[in-house]
């Protein structure tokens, strides 16, 4: 996602602009180094599995607010050696800023670590596999340590 940052050049520092694209709001400021964007409301919808369920779904990522700052030229700390992701840069060719790395960085820094399609989510039985969402497929599963303790006392016997 680009955006245009033509007029941010020669104007002082403090000199802001903003822009309402796909329901977020983003804020872009003339600093010393380059621009500070802040953008508020990022939504997402990410492929994701169900850990319960193994089902794919889409997993709705929001994230209220982020800010990063774009460089016009490389800064002093940037070591061109080091994989430096958090560093962006402004495309001084083309007068733009890319925000589509800023934002995926975001959106990955908020993606849970576990990802259950529903909270209602029943998962699958522990037995047969049948997925408890769609139908009950009437396996026991409360009586497994029963079951183990009666094998075990007619191996004594
Ligand atoms: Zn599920
Ligand atoms: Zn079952």
């Amino acid at each position: 996602m680009k955006v245009s940052i033509q007029d941010f050049q020669n104007k002082e520092t403090g000199y802001t602009q903003e822009h309402d694209i796909d329901g977020m709001h983003i804020e872009i400021m003339r600093i010393e180094e380059g621009v500070n964007v802040f953008v508020q409301n990022i939504e997402a919808k990410v492929d994701a599995q169900c850990d319960k369920c193994l089902k794919k779904y889409k997993h709705h990522v929001r994230v209220s607010e982020a800010e990063r700052i774009f460089y016009f030229k490389k800064p002093p700390h940037y070591d061109m050696e080091a994989d430096q992701a958090d560093i962006f840069m402004a495309d001084m060719k083309h007068q733009e800023i890319d925000l589509t790395e800023m934002l995926r960085q975001e959106i990955l820094l908020h993606f849970p670590t576990s990802q259950v399609c529903s909270k209602s989510c029943k998962g699958l039985c522990l037995k047969c596999g049948a997925d408890l969402n769609e139908r009950t497929c009437g396996c026991d599963t409360s009586d497994t340590s029963q079951k183990l303790l009666s094998g075990l006392r007619d191996l004594i016997r």
